[in-house]
């Protein structure tokens, strides 16, 4: 699974990395950043929840 997030349509709510800490994280102004873009199995779930969160629809998974 490879994720990637729309820096332009994301607005820093912060839902993805709360709810999927071990796949996202926050910059300095707290937007999302994609912790690795390549997601292990193991995380996956995570992924998804953390996708499906989103308002904005800023993470976009590839599987
Ligand atoms: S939930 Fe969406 S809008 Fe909010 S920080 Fe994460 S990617 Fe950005």
């Amino acid at each position: 699974m490879k994720v990637q997030v729309l820096s332009e349509v994301c607005t820093g709510h912060g839902r993805c990395y709360m709810l999927a800490p071990e796949v996202f994280g926050e910059d300095d102004r707290g937007h999302c950043q994609v912790l690795a873009p390549e997601v292990p199995s193991e995380h996956e779930s995570q992924a998804r929840i953390g996708a499906e969160a989103c308002p904005e629809q800023a993470i976009e998974i590839e599987e």
